[in-house]
């Protein structure tokens, strides 16, 4: 079965570099200007320093948030250190980098095009007033019982009780149907 998954994606571009305005980081030292040098894995700062990799961890499936951390003496004896990390007391200057799925990246490039953004539209259309049903009328905001299969059961027997009632509410009324 050839099934092509359309959902919301939520850029948070924008947030990150208000982040980063917020503790004092100059535009010229935003995670953008570090250059990555694939052949050593690291980051060139502007200064020319390096940032190696420290941590990783997987926020989200298929995506992987490595930190890439300068040394704190580069840092503390830099001439640009007020523009790059003023705050930063302790460590050197640190990075986040996402690395992703290429099943992931392909996802979130699809969601950037018009059709995609029409099937969202229409999915809104069709969807978040049975979404607002069964959390409202059936109070379904979270599984009174425990398990996939007893949770399935449950989803099931809610989505079951809208259908049957949509049925009933178009028998008595076809107008509404159209
Ligand atoms: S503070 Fe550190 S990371 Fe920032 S420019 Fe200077 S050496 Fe590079």
């Amino acid at each position: 079965m050839n099934v092509e998954l359309a959902g919301p994606w939520v850029q948070t571009d924008g947030r990150v570099k208000q982040r980063f305005q917020r503790a004092g980081v100059a535009e010229a030292f935003l995670p953008e200007q570090f250059r990555y040098d694939p052949s050593s894995d690291i980051y060139v700062c502007p200064e020319g320093k390096h940032l190696t990799a420290r941590h990783s961890h997987s926020a989200h499936p298929g995506r992987k948030m490595i930190r890439y951390q300068a040394n704190q003496n580069d840092c503390w004896s830099c001439p640009s250190r007020h523009q790059c990390c003023s705050s930063n007391k302790r460590y050197g200057r640190s990075i986040v980098v996402t690395q992703e799925d290429p099943v992931v990246s392909s996802f979130r490039e699809r969601q950037t095009t018009p059709e995609a953004r029409g099937l969202m539209r229409e999915r809104a259309r069709m969807a978040e007033f049975v979404n607002a049903w069964l959390k409202e009328t059936l109070g379904l905001r979270r599984f009174r019982v425990r398990g996939l299969q007893n949770a399935r059961a449950e989803a099931t027997w809610a989505i079951l009780a809208y259908s049957v009632r949509q049925w009933i509410r178009l028998r008595w009324k076809p107008s509404l149907a159209v």
